[in-house]
């Protein structure tokens, strides 16, 4: 969400007639797009403005701008603790930079963070280089997971207008982007004017063209049976489902006021397992939950197993003192023991990896190649070409062209921890 949030920002600033520069020191403008979602990316994001008040000094009319899910809720105190910097923007006013900027540019500190969300205004997009469109189609969250700001820094959901939607999805497609990844924070809960997500799948795999569509996250509960048919039924819709599931244990589960429980987790994993040919189902575990015993936090390494997720991402509880489970302080665990849990879970994330590429093996897949390098490591090759399978996994291929951009079919022939090998066909 960040990452688009920072292209729309690039694409308003060349609009207005900036330039990118590779010299951060010798910028006139500085924008931090931040992230609260654990506290170490927000004291990243500290330590960041921090160098650059310190460049400030130097050069007085350098102006810093600073955005994001760590803007929304600092507001005006931020201007407290970083008095050097020009402008504090919230999460519900990204629109509103332009107007903004022109009023620093004359000499004002502005903060915007007002929650009544400012309209989406029609600003080209800097998207990344590469094949892979980031296309936001929801934003917030209702569901207050008692670890989560999300809630607090991207407010309640709602839907983005489809027809806005489509047209982004027609002008990356036009600018040469074959893959669509529609981002939400719960994408299974889009509506917008009676369209469900199932049914704006369907309106962007009708756009001709060879391209394809991913979308994420999904909240477990949400995946329905019209979703499960229309990913089987929609020939660009991959075989891809990322539904964190956040710890293995019901207990835990209830604390976290996540609506669901082990036995309901599995029975969706089985059922995507039963009707989507090659499915891979990858997930998020928090370690050390306020709470957390060892033996609930071993049913999280069981269910990991179990379920034979595909992959999963990992982080240590990070309190964050405006929720729910934050203010259950005589409840947090030890750095140490949670660093240990959290050690334990990527041990098994390797495991499971590994074992779900080595299914894959013998096996003919499409890719789309991403890259084209030099071979490093036990490949047997001078160049290789890097792609990335319907279900998302990594495939290197020895090749000695550039074919960047190209689907092709390729054989697996080897799976490693983290990418599979495969060959030409
Ligand atoms: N909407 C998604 C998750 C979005 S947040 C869902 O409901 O599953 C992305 C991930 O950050 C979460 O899945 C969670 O694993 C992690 N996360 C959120 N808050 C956290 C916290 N306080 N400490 C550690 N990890 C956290
Ligand atoms: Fe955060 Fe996801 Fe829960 Fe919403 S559903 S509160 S974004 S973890």
């Amino acid at each position: 969400m960040n990452k688009s949030d920072a292209e729309r920002l690039s694409g308003m600033l060349d609009y207005l007639g900036y330039e990118q520069t590779d010299v951060p020191k010798q910028a006139d403008l500085l924008i931090i797009v931040t992230c609260s979602i654990r506290k170490l990316s927000e004291d990243k994001a500290y330590s960041a403005i921090g160098v650059w008040g310190k460049w400030k000094k130097t050069r007085p009319n350098l102006k810093i701008v600073f955005c994001g899910c760590v803007a929304q809720q600092q507001k005006e105190d931020l201007f407290k603790r970083a008095h050097y910097v020009d402008m504090v923007l919230g999460t519900h006013r990204l629109y509103e930079f332009p107007e903004l900027l022109k009023r620093v540019n004359a000499g004002e500190r502005v903060c915007s963070c007002d929650e009544v969300v400012y309209p989406e205004k029609d600003f080209p997009i800097n998207k990344a280089k590469g094949y892979g469109a980031w296309i936001p189609i929801m934003e917030g969250c209702n569901n207050f997971c008692t670890y989560c700001i999300v809630p607090y820094t991207r407010g309640r959901e709602r839907s983005r207008d489809s027809e806005a939607i489509i047209k982004e999805v027609k002008s990356a497609l036009k600018d040469g982007y074959k893959e669509i990844t529609l981002l939400g924070q719960n994408v299974d809960s889009y509506n917008s004017n009676g369209m469900n997500l199932s049914a704006l799948l369907r309106e962007i795999n009708s756009i001709e063209g060879q391209f394809r569509i991913r979308f994420v996250t999904s909240y477990p509960t949400d995946i329905t049976d019209e979703l499960i048919n229309t990913v089987i039924e929609l020939d660009k819709v991959c075989e891809y489902f990322h539904i964190p599931m956040q710890s293995g244990d019901d207990y835990i589960l209830k604390r976290m006021n996540r609506r669901y429980d082990v036995k309901t987790y599995k029975a969706i994993c089985d059922k995507l397992r039963e009707k989507v040919k090659d499915v891979t189902i990858t997930s998020d575990f928090i370690a050390g939950f306020p709470g957390e015993t060892e033996e609930q936090f071993q049913h999280t390494i069981d269910a990991m197993r179990d379920l034979e997720l595909d992959y999963s991402n990992t982080a240590a509880y990070s309190p964050r003192p405006e929720t729910v489970a934050g203010k259950w302080t005589d409840l947090f665990l030890s750095e140490e023991v949670k660093y240990d849990r959290l050690n334990r879970l990527n041990d098994c994330v390797k495991e499971c990896c590994l074992a779900s590429n080595k299914k894959f093996v013998g096996k003919e897949m499409e890719i789309l190649v991403e890259s084209f390098e030099k071979a490093k490591g036990t490949i047997n090759a001078k160049t290789i070409i890097t792609g990335r399978t319907r279900n998302n996994k990594i495939v290197h291929v020895p090749c000695d062209r550039d074919l960047s951009g190209e689907f092709l079919n390729v054989k697996i022939t080897g799976a490693k921890t983290w990418y599979l090998l495969g060959e030409l066909i």
